[in-house]
């Protein structure tokens, strides 16, 4: 089993990272380098590292199991905390460790009327389009019908993990991350009595596509998680469901409301 570590460069991150390294030789498992072709791959740092180590394995995401260690905040997709490290190096040790698989979203960004996108892109949260130095317009297809004109800030599309990130924020719901759907999130739309649109978040079924078409490109913020493209000229841009999904080792028995719970509302689960 080829091991890589994938980490930040915080002081805290790095001893956990040398201890990682001990426990690991310890027990005769290898440790490889990132640019290898490392069959597990340990997130140290946040969540926002392991959307980096998700960007970096991109190429080969089928063939990588991702587990996540967090050595700040709560993470969402780094679940061990840095004194629980002896029982991620034990799962890992054990031969046969459970693999589990969540949907990633498809980005692919268009100019003009070419039909070949200039971006093929994947993310694991979210992507956003948006302009917020003057209002943002767009129409918006679902399924390649025309669904509603929309004029604000922007729009998120998330995924099912991505759920509890930028897309809470915006109102969306939190979404188990084994329901295989996509989230369509309205930032800041303007609602009157000329300009309508739905008004609420939309998931969309795993064999639906949404496209986002858009009147004037100037100006325009393109994110995939947190890789963010300025003005790139992008005037079409089609979202849909990965055929790759990313896999994760199963974690330690963690439900996801309890995280949800721990993260969101109470520190430790009360029922008083
Ligand atoms: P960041 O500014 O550190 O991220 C903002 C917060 O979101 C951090 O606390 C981060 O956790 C957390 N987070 C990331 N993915 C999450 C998930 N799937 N579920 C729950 N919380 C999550 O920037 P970053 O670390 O590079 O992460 C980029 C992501 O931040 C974007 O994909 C977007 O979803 C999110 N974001 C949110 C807002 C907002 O809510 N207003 C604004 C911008 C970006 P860590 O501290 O562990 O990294
Ligand atoms: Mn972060």
């Amino acid at each position: 089993m080829k091991v890589a570590i994938f980490s930040n460069t915080q002081p805290a991150t790095i001893l956990v990272v040398e201890k990682l390294k001990q426990l690991l030789k310890e027990k005769n498992i290898t440790v490889v380098e990132a640019e290898s072709d490392p069959e597990i791959v340990i997130s140290v740092g946040g969540d926002g590292t392991m959307l980096s180590a998700f960007r970096h394995y991109l190429p080969r995401i089928e063939r990588v199991r991702f587990i996540g260690v967090h050595t700040g905040h709560l993470g969402f997709y780094t679940d061990y905390r840095e004194f629980e490290l002896d029982e991620l190096v034990d799962s890992l040790s054990e031969s046969q460790c459970a693999d589990v698989s969540y949907p990633i979203l498809r980005v692919e960004a268009y100019k003009g009327d070419s039909l070949e996108p200039f971006l093929i892109d994947h993310a694991l949260n979210e992507s956003t389009v948006r302009r917020v130095v003057s209002t943002f317009t767009c129409n918006v297809l679902i399924k390649g019908d025309f669904f509603e004109k929309f004029r604000g800030d922007g729009l998120s599309i998330s995924t099912p993990t991505g759920s509890t990130a930028y897309n809470k924020s915006l109102g969306g719901a939190v979404i188990h991350p084994t329901v295989k759907a996509l989230q369509v999130t309205e930032i800041a739309s303007l609602n009157n009595s000329i300009f309508r649109t739905l008004g609420s978040p939309m998931v969309i079924s795993p064999d639906e596509w949404v496209e986002v078409e858009l009147l004037d490109p100037t100006d325009v913020d393109l994110s995939v998680d947190n890789l963010i493209l300025h003005d790139t000229g992008v005037t079409r841009l089609k979202y849909q469901i990965a055929k790759e999904r990313i896999h994760f080792v199963k974690y330690r028995h963690m439900h996801f409301w309890d995280r949800v719970g721990n993260s969101f509302i109470y520190p430790k689960k009360k029922y008083d």
